[in-house]
Parts: C-alpha cells; structure tokens; sequence
C-alpha cells in the first residue's frame, strides 16, 4: 500500500479551457493501466473546449451546478450525484452554470495509440448562451 502525496493543482490551459479551471490528478495508471481520474473544478460560467476522448469518458458531479452539451444534442443541467458517459468519439463541452461553482470527477482511459482526447474550438459565448441561468 501506498499513501500518495496530494500533487499540486494545475491550471487548464487556455487553449482547452475558457474561465478559470483547476485540475487534481487523482490516479494515472501505469502500464498496462491507462486509467485516468481527475477532479475539475470549475468556476462559474468556465468550461472546456469541444473535445472528444477516444475511449470515452464518465463524469460524475460532486459539487456546484453544471453543464454537459453533446454536439446536436440538448445543454443538459446537471448536480452533485449525476454520472455522465460520453461514448467514444462524441464532440461533448462540460463546465459550470453561469453563476455556480461545478467540481466533477472526470474518468477515463488511455489507448495504446493515438492521443485520449482530441480537443477543438473553444465554446463560443453564443454557444454558452443557450445555458439556462
Ligand atoms: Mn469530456
């Protein structure tokens, strides 16, 4: 058994993220592991760019009030104890409300080839806009 050390908290780099985003690594597996889980913290009106991840990802809300849109799909709300899955390749943004803090939990796998995730435009404020306050 192991008792990790927290490591420091990493900012989302503006390319990925609009607003201000703070991730913890909480697990990366090692080989032949390729888990990852991260906790996000989301300001409020923050999100990700679209993005897609190879293997698909599971978010799941642990605080705050938040926002997942799958491309051509409807802006979902959703609060702490939601478990969101996007399959593999689905062009998705997460992030908070407008004005609500959002954490989740974000899980997902590496592949053996290729990148995890494939990242996009940035959400546009018209894009956010569609988010109910
Ligand atoms: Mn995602």
């Amino acid at each position: 058994m192991e008792i990790l050390n927290k490591a420091p908290s990493v900012k989302g780099p503006a390319q990925m993220f609009t607003g201000d985003v703070w991730f913890d690594v909480i697990a990366k597996g090692e080989e032949p592991s390729r888990i990852r889980v991260n906790a996000v913290h989301f300001a409020p009106g923050a999100r990700t760019a679209w993005h897609s991840h190879a293997v698909g990802q599971t978010l799941h809300v642990t605080e705050g009030i938040g926002l997942v849109h799958a491309r051509g799909g409807e802006l979902v709300v959703i609060r702490p104890g939601d478990t969101i899955w996007t399959p593999p390749g689905e062009s998705h943004w997460h992030g908070a409300a407008p004005e609500h803090f959002m954490t989740h939990l974000a899980i997902w796998d590496g592949t053996e080839s290729g990148p995890e995730s494939e990242w996009g435009d940035l959400v546009t404020n018209e894009e956010y806009a569609q988010a109910p306050p």
